[in-house]
This record gives C-alpha cells, sequence and structure tokens, in this order.
C-alpha cells in the first residue's frame, strides 16, 4: 500500500463509490466498510451464540470423500479433514475441493506411523512432507495436527510447537470403523453429541458417508450448527502444541475409539479404488 499508484488506486475507488451510491452501499453500516464482499456475504456462524459442533473425518481423502463432500454442501455444514499424505498424493482433487468449500484442512502425517515410537527428524518428516504435500494440491497448509490414534508424548507436542500448529483431539467418538453400520454409527453420535463437541469419524468408512444426510438433519433438528473446529469456541486460545478440545488428552477412552494396530481394521482404509 506504500506504492503511489496504489493508493492513488485505492482513494478514487473510494471516491468512485462515494459519488455513486447503490443500496447495497448506503444500507451498509461504517463498520462494514472495510470489509471485503466476500466476508460480508459468508457471515460465519458465532459459536459463543449458537449451539455448535464439529464432525472430524480422519485417514483421508477417502475414497467416498466427493459423495461426503455434497453432503456437507446440500447441508451447508463444514467438516475437518485429517488428511494423510500419502492420500493426499493419490486424490488430490479430493483434497483441492475441501479445501475449496471452505472445510478445516489437518495434518494427520504421511503414512500413520505410531508417532511415539519414531526418532524427532522421522516425526518432523512425516508431518512435514504432509504439510508440503497438502499445500501443492490445495495452495493451502494444514493449521492443526491430529497424530494417528491420537498418540503423541513432549517431542511430538514440541514439533508441533515448532510447526505453530495446535494438537486436535476429539471428546466424542462414533466408533464407525468397528461396527461399519449406519444405525450403530447415527446412535453413537447423537449419544455423544454436545455443545462444542468434536466428534471423530473417518471417510474411508462407507456407512459414515451414507448415513451423513440423516445424521445431518438430525443434529440440525436438535439445534447444532455442525463447523468446522477452528469455529468452535475457544479453538482460538488454543496455541501451537497445545491439546484442543482442552482436557481431550486425559480421557483414556479416546485411544479406543482410534483403530489401533489391527491391520484388518485399517485395511480397507484409502489406497483401494484408485
Ligand atoms: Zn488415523
Amino acid at each position: 500500500m506504500r506504492s503511489p499508484t496504489r493508493l492513488a488506486l485505492a482513494t478514487s475507488c473510494a471516491l468512485a463509490l462515494v459519488s455513486t451510491p447503490t443500496a447495497a452501499w448506503s444500507a451498509d453500516t461504517p463498520k462494514a466498510e472495510g470489509k471485503t464482499a466476500s466476508t460480508a456475504k459468508a457471515a460465519p456462524v458465532d459459536c459463543a451464540k449458537v449451539k455448535c459442533i464439529a464432525l472430524t473425518f480422519d485417514d483421508g481423502p477417502g475414497k467416498y470423500a466427493d459423495k461426503l463432500l455434497d453432503t456437507f454442501k446440500k447441508y451447508k455444514s463444514k467438516a475437518t479433514f485429517f488428511l494423510e499424505g500419502q492420500y493426499v498424493k493419490s486424490r488430490p482433487a479430493f483434497a483441492k475441493r475441501m479445501v475449496a468449500e471452505g472445510h478445516d484442512i489437518g495434518n494427520h502425517s504421511y503414512t500413520h506411523p505410531h508417532l511415539r515410537e519414531l526418532s524427532e527428524d522421522k516425526i518432523r518428516e512425516e508431518l512435514q512432507k504432509t504439510q508440503d504435500i497438502v499445500k501443492k494440491a490445495t495452495g493451502k497448509y494444514p493449521t492443526t495436527i491430529r497424530p494417528p490414534y491420537g498418540e503423541f508424548d513432549t517431542r511430538v507436542q514440541a514439533i508441533a510447537t515448532e510447526m505453530g500448529m495446535p494438537i486436535v483431539l476429539w471428546n466424542g467418538g462414533s466408533r464407525d470403523w468397528a461396527t461399519k453400520n449406519e444405525t450403530a454409527i447415527y446412535n453413537e453420535v447423537l449419544k455423544n453429541a454436545k455443545r462444542d463437541g468434536v466428534i471423530l469419524m473417518h471417510d474411508w468408512v462407507e456407512q459414515t458417508v451414507t448415513v451423513m444426510p440423516k445424521l445431518l438433519a438430525a443434529l440440525q433438528k436438535q439445534g447444532y450448527h455442525v463447523v468446522a473446529v477452528s469455529s468452535l469456541r475457544g479453538f482460538k486460545d488454543a496455541k501451537a502444541g497445545d491439546v484442543y478440545p482442552v482436557g481431550s488428552e486425559k480421557d483414556k477412552d479416546l485411544s479406543s475409539e482410534s483403530p489401533t494396530g489391527d491391520p484388518e481394521a485399517y485395511a480397507e482404509s484409502p489406497a483401494d479404488g484408485l
């Protein structure tokens, strides 16, 4: 803005706006003046005022992600996807669409290892490779980390701090990977739903994707706004290396919500169908 040309342009634009007031311009309050048209249009959900919940999807982009995105669009809702670098490499178009449609993207490592068993260099490599491939596919870097299996230690936290990202866990599960049953997934999510809750799901589980219209309709009927994690109350206070939601790392049931080392449970995940 220091360039004289730009300044002159900005001034003449302002003058043009002042001299030719439109209905929209005159209806605007002075406060809205500095905002771009897009921010003014997309009134963000204020989770301090309304009841919000975040549905989060790990291990993708999964092969059903496109269908899931269609559903979120239809229900005017936002999701959070914790992506694996290896599948962003296989399905860059899905990752690109997630970002383009305003969903949150987090880093779920490149190959889904147990980070606590890796050297610090390897942890960095798993996370940085994913940062880079997501940026390449979508134009944006992920802004949060969800470590595979929800497992981390002080080294992982220090590296997250170094990389400028909070660690996002969850405080409600769906057990979708275990039951693979629409009714069970639906009931489990509604049972665990709470204001500002973060629910763990997987977009490689077909039943999660097929039950989603019914689930979003039910949550909305209960008054929930289904938002991305970054819109939830308290998220803005989470600093790099912090765990969000606060206290979720102390919940011992959490790790049983994520597929563990069982290769059978995880085998259906993403690579097939390419
Ligand atoms: Zn995972």
